[in-house]
């Protein structure tokens, strides 16, 4: 787990809850083409807000590559980050017959993420998926980097350490007079 605010991190389960179950209630038919995280190929965009961000990129798995078209967590058709995906994942389904319900969780399902971001006082900030994992992908690199550049510099320290060490006096043996 990563530094989400626990509480935070309970209340996003929460509202997450609510909407699956008003999914489940509502009964979209899915035909498990995975087209639903193909962007690009299908016509659409996956927004979501920064807290839902910060939980998804808490225990999705890792990735290296960042696109507008795709996301990086489907692999073979398939969710590998399905417990912390966001709300746009879960209330999205093509069957024609849900559109309209499916708008209704989801705009309640936002209110609810906006009054939390609210209560915690954080900012409200919603924008496409690709732009948050762009963000997160720099940052780990600005990390590694300076964790580089601090070995390095320890590194340099100790050599220059070393060489203004006095040098140990040579041993020499003498050979023995009688
Ligand atoms: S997080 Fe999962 S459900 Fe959401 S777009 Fe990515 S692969 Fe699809």
């Amino acid at each position: 787990m990563g530094n989400l605010n626990p509480n935070l991190r309970i209340a996003i389960q929460t509202i997450y809850e609510r909407a699956d179950a008003a999914v489940i209630k509502a009964g979209p038919r899915c035909e498990a083409s995975g087209r639903c995280c193909r962007f690009t190929e299908y016509g659409h965009t996956l927004f979501l807000s920064q807290i839902e961000a910060d939980y998804l990129l808490e225990s999705a798995p890792p990735f290296t590559e960042v696109n507008s078209a795709t996301c990086p967590f489907q692999v073979q058709g398939l969710c590998t980050a399905r417990e912390p995906r966001p709300l746009g994942c879960r209330v999205y389904f093509c069957d024609p017959n849900y559109q309209e319900e499916g708008q209704r969780i989801s705009e309640q399902g936002i209110r609810e993420l906006k009054v939390l971001a609210d209560e915690q006082g954080l900012p409200w900030r919603y924008a496409p998926l690709h732009i948050f994992l762009r963000e997160h992908l720099e940052q780990a690199n600005q990390h590694t980097l300076e964790e580089h550049l601090e070995q390095a510099k320890e590194h340099a320290d100790s050599a220059t350490q070393n060489s203004l060490a006095p040098e140990k006096p040579h041993k020499i043996s003498l050979p023995l007079t009688s």
